[in-house]
């Protein structure tokens, strides 16, 4: 089963190809990403307007790179897989629209995916797939949860923020350090060379005794340093302390609540999704308090961490393996800007 995945939900013009052989892990055979995050720089974020025209552009561009590149021609799709929601409606739109067009036009049937699902079973295409079940700690730059997984479209949420995402809280923060739109990268660079313990900041909700986060607080925090600091934050230095302190203060909550996970649930394994599990303090940080444990941590591949269309194919050809989706022979479509994981039901 030949899977084509299309997302499109924000800033990321995504689309892969993934080959499922009978019940094996699926593997990517190829993939092509456009990001426009150079577009969206001058305006300090996503301008949604201007996302729906450029995946527009770029959306049928990358469909025949995947095509090239795995070798093969558009009537060796089987399936087509598109991001149902949740993001930008006018983004989901897009790619919903181009792939029930494509699959009409091949009379081949169309699966409707969740970007978060896509995001959680990302690790599947990694050389060391988790096996079920397991607690996934799912942070990216709208979401932060904590979700215990025992198969396919077994999600049940154990815990979220109730404010910002942990990558809101990196880019909020980045943006007060003066570092350019989406600065979680930018200062998660930044922080290396800084003292993480030089500035005092919040550990929201760390001992709440239950798993929600909070990153709110800490974004004012960092704007109350900010201001204290007035010139004194030209200082690379300086900068980099703060950059340090801001970034041990997001992975020590989400290390801790994670491990709280672990306890809650007895599970033995970790999985880590969305564009934050990127990031090098989290993952060290993670390793190394799960190998204490004896817990096993799986991550995505580096470049598989943000949007892409690789986790929609393969979301879709696990979610058929499984036998949890009914690929549609119908048409019509809609998309679901806002859409809970725990309220998937095809
Ligand atoms: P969602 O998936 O919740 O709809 P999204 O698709 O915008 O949101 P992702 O693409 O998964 O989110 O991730 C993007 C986020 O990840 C941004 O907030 C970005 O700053 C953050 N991010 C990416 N790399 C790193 C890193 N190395 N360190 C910290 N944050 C990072
Ligand atoms: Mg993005
Ligand atoms: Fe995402």
């Amino acid at each position: 089963m030949l899977v084509l995945g299309i997302e499109s939900s924000c800033d990321e013009t995504g689309v892969a190809l993934v080959e499922a052989l009978g019940a094996g892990v699926p593997r990517l055979r190829a993939h092509a990403l456009h990001s426009q995050i150079d577009m969206h720089q001058a305006y300090g974020g996503v301008v949604p307007e201007l996302a729906s025209r450029d995946h527009i552009r770029r959306v049928l561009p990358l469909t025949r790179e995947v095509l090239r590149e795995a070798g093969c021609g558009v009537d060796a799709i089987d399936l087509v897989a598109y991001t149902r929601g949740p993001g930008l409606a006018g983004a989901l739109l897009v790619g919903a629209g181009v792939a029930c067009a494509l699959a009409a036009a091949l009379e081949k049937p169309v699966l409707p995916v969740h970007h978060l699902e896509g995001h959680l079973l990302s690790p599947f295409l990694s050389a060391d797939p988790p096996e079920f079940p397991f607690v996934a700690l799912l942070v990216s730059g709208g979401h932060t949860q904590l979700m215990r997984v025992d198969g396919v479209g077994r999600y049940e949420l154990l815990g979220e923020t109730i404010d910002d995402a942990a990558g809101e809280a990196f880019d909020k923060s980045a943006k007060l350090l003066g570092l350019p739109y989406p600065g979680g990268p930018a200062l998660s660079t930044l922080a290396e060379g800084g003292d993480p313990a030089a500035f005092k900041l919040p550990r929201p909700l760390l001992h709440s005794g239950d798993l929600d986060f909070s990153f709110a607080g800490l974004k004012t925090a960092v704007l109350t340093q900010v201001k204290k600091l007035g010139p004194a934050l030209d200082d690379p230095q300086v900068r980099a302390d703060l950059a340090a302190s801001t970034q041990a203060a997001i992975v020590e909550v989400l290390v801790k609540k994670s491990l709280a996970a672990l306890d809650a649930t007895g599970l033995q394994r970790l999985v880590v999704a969305g564009g934050v599990g990127a990031n090098r303090a989290l993952r060290s940080q993670l390793d190394a308090a799960c190998a204490r444990r004896g817990v096993r941590v799986h991550y995505p591949e580096l470049h598989l961490c943000t949007d892409n269309g690789a986790m929609i194919a393969l979301a879709a050809a696990l979610r058929v393996q499984a036998g949890v989706a009914r690929p549609q022979r119908g048409y019509a479509f809609d998309v679901q800007p806002r859409w809970p994981l725990e309220a998937i039901d095809f």
